[in-house]
């Protein structure tokens, strides 16, 4: 049976989906039992709702040349 550690090890696979049925179903089997970790499970989805809906910002040339310029001269250390 799953403990609390493994549930905030696993959160982030049970949002995205990348969970076994089985793994899936000890996770929700936990979730029944453990108030903290469903409350847990919701932040973690309101964070995760919350950063999907920023939207990603635009770089301009001058940013992109200056990022391709650091990693090349980090590249070059
Ligand atoms: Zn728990």
């Amino acid at each position: 049976m799953l403990n609390c550690r493994d549930i905030t090890k696993q959160a982030s696979d049970y949002v995205d989906g990348h969970l076994s049925v089985r793994q899936r179903l000890a996770f929700a089997f936990h979730l029944l039992i453990c108030g903290q970790c469903r409350a847990f499970l919701r932040q973690l989805r309101l964070a995760v709702g919350m950063y999907h809906r920023v939207p990603a910002k635009e770089l301009s040339a001058e940013e992109a040349a200056a990022v391709v310029s650091k990693v090349l001269a980090s590249k070059g250390e």
